[in-house]
C-alpha cells in the first residue's frame, strides 16, 4: 500500500467526478461529505467509488464532519469487497476550492488524499504530514495533486478483482481478456 504522502496523481473517472458535483449540488447550500474507494498503481491513485455520507458537523454551512457510523459501515462494507477507502471528499458550497484553515488543521497525519468539491469542479490534496514535534504545528500545508478526469480503462482490468458498479459497468462495455 502506497502512502498518500508519496502520491503524484489522482485518476477520476468521468462518472465519479460528476457523482460528486450531483453530492455537492444535493447538500447545497450546506457542504456535503463523502468517502472514495480506490486502488494504487504505484504512486497514482486510482478512484472506483463514491459514498456519500453524512454531515454531522454543528456549523455544515461552513465544516464538516464524517458521520462514524457511516464511515464504519462502509469500512464494513469494503472488507467484504476487497477495496479500500482511499480518499474523502468535502464541498465548499460558496467558497473556493483551496483547503480552508480549519481544513488544514483537521487534516494534519490523515491518510487520506483529500477532495475539495465546488459548483464546477473537484481538486485534490495530499494532506499535512504529521509532524516529527506534534507540539510544533504552525502552518500546515496541503500539496496540490494532479487530477486527471479520466478512467484507466486498460490498467483497471488487470487490476480488478472486486465488484464495485463502475468495475462491473467496465466489465459489461469490454470483456475481460484475462
Ligand atoms: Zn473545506
Amino acid at each position: 500500500m502506497t502512502s498518500v504522502q508519496s502520491c503524484a496523481e489522482v485518476w477520476l473517472p468521468p462518472d465519479l467526478w460528476s457523482a460528486l458535483i450531483g453530492v455537492a449540488q444535493m447538500s447545497y447550500p450546506l457542504e456535503a461529505c463523502a468517502l472514495l474507494s480506490g486502488f494504487w498503481q504505484g504512486r497514482k491513485l486510482i478512484m472506483t467509488g463514491v459514498h456519500p455520507c453524512r454531515n454531522i458537523s454543528p456549523e455544515p454551512e461552513c465544516a464538516f464532519e464524517i458521520d462514524p457510523a457511516d464511515h464504519c459501515a462502509l469500512l464494513r462494507q469494503m472488507r467484504q469487497s476487497g477495496d479500500s477507502i482511499v480518499a474523502c471528499a468535502h464541498s465548499h458550497p460558496n467558497q473556493r476550492p483551496l483547503p480552508s484553515q480549519r481544513d488544514k488543521v483537521a487534516a494534519v497525519g490523515s491518510d487520506l488524499v483529500w477532495l475539495i468539491i465546488t459548483a464546477k469542479s473537484v481538486t485534490a490534496w495530499v494532506p499535512p504530514p504529521t509532524p516529527a514535534d506534534p507540539a510544533v504545528i504552525s502552518a500546515p500545508r496541503f500539496r496540490p495533486l494532479l487530477l486527471r478526469r479520466e478512467a484507466l480503462k486498460d490498467q483497471q482490468r488487470t487490476v480488478m478483482h472486486h465488484e464495485t458498479a463502475l468495475d462491473q459497468s467496465l466489465k459489461n462495455s469490454q470483456p475481460s481478456q484475462r
